[in-house]
């Protein structure tokens, strides 16, 4: 008693410098995408001739070519349409610009000075495409051999780590087409909230962090101080958050900002940092624009990812641990009225301050930071090491249980209670 499932097989022959758009429809099937002939790309990733590569649920996908190409698909695809407007173009001038500045760099070099190549940096409301210009720059560095580092400071649809952090990694490959990046050895740090308005003190804190760090590996490697640096923002640019990205790039030394689709905010950081050199570039006309419920869905796949990767290939470990085992913490405390404040208290102070947080019913579901802090004072600014999810809290029993990406038993470290929270259906 055999089901036949039938397999829906399309061609689509693209004239140059077209994209062929498409979703991936189904809540459980993938779709295979294979280069019949000709060249093309997905996101700055070349495709191999005849390999088919696998697109998960809720993929949205452009595959560009610049020369002309015959691709198949196979599976059910939602929205699926062949574009003949697309900004690649102006893209790979951008890349042309930053590749002349990593020459410069290197030229510099030569001579005895300390430089850098260009830390460039990409902001714009939500969904304009700034993950996926980072991608198409990133790859077309590495494709010229170069190592840049790729930083992701946004902190509640970013792509390294789980949501609610910041990441750096070095590139060293091109991008999985289906996939994204490889997130081996990534740099993250713990912000815990899904916004930086949930506590910018901090937030500016942790950037100014990632930015020394990564500074230092600069001075250590030559090869990734002339690649330079891609760093993609929160789609939050008003009031606070547009001052919060003017601080993104004091911190990070910015060469290049790209201001995608908004001319206000391209206007207003041409007005306040003239000694930078800011880019106007258009959203492409693919770029999908996700409900909220859809963002929901996003940062859930990205935790359950954490844990089990694409296609369940991970395997996390449940089990139980005693309570008197963990050391919480929670960094920030609640804010007071200003007439309750000590008068030697700023509120800086209140937003970084560490709060000993008892184990109990109410961290159920919760995110754990695994800190490579070892006192204390050091969590604020410690990278962490992981995430545990609380799966389930007995205060009878005064036990714990957790889903770990490492076997028991957990390290003996400091915990951070995060705002992020995951219900594992698996
Ligand atoms: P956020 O609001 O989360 O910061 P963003 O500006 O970073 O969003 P992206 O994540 O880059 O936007 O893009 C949104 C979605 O659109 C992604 O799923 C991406 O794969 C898809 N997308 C981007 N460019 C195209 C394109 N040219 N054709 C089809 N889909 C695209």
């Amino acid at each position: 008693n055999r089901s036949i499932t039938t397999m829906t097989e399309k061609e689509f022959r693209l004239d140059p410098d077209c994209e062929l758009r498409f979703e991936v429809e189904s809540k459980k099937d993938t779709v295979d995408l294979k280069l019949m002939n000709g060249k093309a790309e997905v996101f700055g990733t070349e495709l191999a001739p005849d390999k088919p590569y696998t697109f998960y649920p809720g993929a949205k996908v452009a595959v560009f070519t610049w020369h002309g190409c015959t691709l198949k698909l196979i599976g059910n695809t939602e929205g699926t349409y062949t574009a003949k407007e697309t900004p690649m173009v102006m893209y790979l001038n951008t890349h042309a610009c930053l590749e002349r500045l990593r020459k410069q760099a290197d030229v510099g070099y030569g001579r005895g000075e300390d430089t850098r190549g260009p830390a460039t940096m990409v902001v714009g409301p939500g969904d304009v495409g700034k993950s996926t210009l980072c991608r198409i720059l990133l790859n077309y560095a590495v494709r010229m051999g170069r190592r840049p580092i790729f930083v992701d400071l946004d902190v509640g649809q970013g792509s390294i780590s789980i949501p609610g952090t910041i990441g750096a990694l070095l590139v060293e490959r091109a991008a999985a087409v289906g996939e994204g990046f490889s997130q081996e050895a990534p740099l993250v740090y713990n912000f815990g909230h899904l916004t930086p308005a949930a506590n910018l003190t901090l937030y500016n804190i942790l950037v100014s962090r990632m930015a020394a760090t990564i500074q230092d590996k600069m001075v250590a490697n030559r090869k990734v101080a002339s690649s330079g640096i891609v760093i993609n923002t929160c789609g939050w640019v008003k009031d606070e958050g547009y001052k919060s990205l003017t601080h993104v790039a004091q911190a990070f030394e910015v060469d290049v900002i790209i201001v995608l689709d908004q001319e206000r905010l391209y206007n207003e950081l041409v007005r306040d940092i003239p000694f930078i050199k800011v880019v106007f570039l258009p959203k492409s006309g693919g770029v999908v624009e996700r409900t909220q419920a859809m963002r929901v869905l996003g940062r859930d796949d990205r935790i359950r990812e954490y844990y089990y990767g694409l296609h369940t290939k991970y395997h996390p470990h449940s089990f139980e641990v005693k309570m008197t085992h963990l050391q919480i913490y929670k960094i920030g405390a609640p804010a007071l009225p200003d007439s309750c404040m000590p008068a030697d208290m700023k509120v800086d102070d209140h937003m970084t301050k560490l709060v000993p947080i008892e184990p109990g019913v109410k961290l159920k579901h919760h995110m754990l930071a695994v800190s490579l802090a070892t006192e204390p004072e050091d969590l604020l600014t410690s990278n962490v090491a992981g995430f545990i999810c609380v799966l389930d809290v007995d205060e009878e029993l005064k036990m714990m249980k957790v889903l770990s990406p490492q076997p028991k038993p957990l390290p003996k470290t400091i915990f951070i209670l995060t705002d992020i929270q995951f219900m594992d259906s698996s």
